[in-house]
């Protein structure tokens, strides 16, 4: 079987990035290892202004359910207190704050979108065997005889990228020394569309509006504070309680929190011959600022743009290496930038405190600021 172009793993960076590149009148094959199993993680995200547009230009935003606006955001540090907030709203910092949305549903218009698609063809429940780069592009061993053969093969296996054990290639890490539950709450008193993170020795919590009574939360937890009493699952309903003094009322967890490693990482290559890692499968962050899709995004972004470059041959050698370079620089900057804000937002001592406390203060009174702060995310956190 031949194709220009493999992907493997048709989780939401490797669809969309089929999509993009049929777009692009590229001929792909998708080789997926259990897509119910992956269809199955259900995710709350919050996606910013450029994802959005990205996925409008694809003709896939219109179909996704159920997208709720992020209204307003407010940070708190250390506790829910006027004296320690920022607070970003649409109507005072006069652009979109960001977009909720659930990761199934944004699967869901990708692979109905895909099932229509002539240049797309999905292989689902195979395993792939050894990689080869040739001459020619890349050759793939798939349930243990057949082989299919591209110019070029897109890693999108999210991070445990089995590729990359393949070809022998290194990730360098950041170890956040904790642990993220994700849980779903309702609560009585309403929510008015606004996100809260709130940042606490013990790590950040996020509460991402679902409805105007739910959030989906995710709690980092340091790993020297996973046994504290407030974080076990019968107690913590009343602990949020507490640290939001009741702001949103009783409070119920609608679901078992799932638990997992924070670990951040970045590919030390992003590209090895005719093999690209994309998403997740070359960086990871930190989810406090909910950013790891949307970096991801930005990835096929930029892999679409040297493709549809007129100049540019689509079989010309190194014709990624502009992406390796571009989005290394990047994504480990977007991962040291999450990497300061947590580390600062961490440290227990009343000097670090203050200064946090008066920058928060400076940050709060300009407009400026904000809309710079909010104008940055929106656009997956890039400088340039
Ligand atoms: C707690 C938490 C909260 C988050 N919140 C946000 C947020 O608010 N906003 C945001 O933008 N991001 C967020 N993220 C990050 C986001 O989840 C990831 O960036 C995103 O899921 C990456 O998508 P992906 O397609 O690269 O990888 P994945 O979603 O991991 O998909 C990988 C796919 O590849 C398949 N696969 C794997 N190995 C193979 C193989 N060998 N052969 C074939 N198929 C294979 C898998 O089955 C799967 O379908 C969050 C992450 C966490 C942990």
């Amino acid at each position: 079987m031949k194709e220009d172009i493999i992907i493997v793993g048709a989780g939401i960076i490797g669809m969309s990035l089929a999509l993009s590149l049929s777009s692009s009148n590229k001929k792909i094959v998708i080789i997926e290892k259990n897509l119910s199993n992956s269809l199955k993680i259900n995710r709350v995200y919050s996606i910013s202004k450029k994802t959005k547009s990205f996925y409008e230009l694809l003709d896939v935003w219109k179909n996704i359910h159920e997208i709720n606006n992020i209204d307003s955001m407010c940070i708190y540090y250390r506790n829910f207190n006027h004296k320690n907030m920022i607070t970003f709203s649409e109507k005072i910092n006069q652009t979109k704050i960001g977009y909720i949305v659930q990761s199934k549903n944004i699967s869901l218009s990708l692979l109905n979108k895909i099932e229509e698609d002539d240049n797309i063809k999905l292989l689902d429940n195979y395993d792939i065997g050894g990689i080869e780069n040739t001459e020619k592009g890349v050759k793939v061993e798939i349930n243990n005889h057949e082989n299919i053969e591209a110019k070029y093969l897109f890693s999108c296996e999210g991070s445990k990228s089995s590729i990359k054990k393949n070809l022998q290639e290194k990730n360098i890490y950041d170890d956040y020394n904790s642990k993220a539950l994700v849980f779903n709450i309702e609560h009585t008193i309403k929510n008015n569309n606004a996100a809260h993170q709130i940042f606490l020795k013990t790590g950040p919590i996020a509460f991402l509006p679902t409805s105007n009574n739910k959030f989906s939360m995710v709690v980092s937890i340091k790993n020297k504070y996973l046994d504290d009493e407030i974080f076990q699952e019968e107690n913590i309903a009343h602990f949020i309680e507490e640290i939001t003094n009741k702001k949103f009322g009783e409070i119920k967890l609608t679901n078992k929190p799932i638990s997992f490693d924070l670990i951040g990482f970045d590919s030390e290559k992003y590209v090895v011959g005719n093999v690209v890692f994309v998403g997740d499968s070359a960086h990871s962050v930190h989810p406090l600022a909910g950013m790891g899709l949307n970096l991801g995004v930005s990835d096929i972004i930029e892999i679409i743009d040297i493709v549809n470059s007129s100049n540019i041959s689509f079989s010309r050698k190194n014709l990624f290496s502009r992406y390796a370079r571009r989005q290394k620089i990047i994504n480990i900057q977007a991962r040291r930038q999450l990497k300061f804000i947590e580390k600062i937002y961490s440290i227990d001592n009343k000097f670090i405190e203050s200064i946090v406390q008066k920058s928060m203060y400076t940050i709060q009174k300009s407009n400026f600021i904000k809309k710079k702060i909010v104008t940055h995310a929106n656009n997956n956190l890039r400088f340039f």
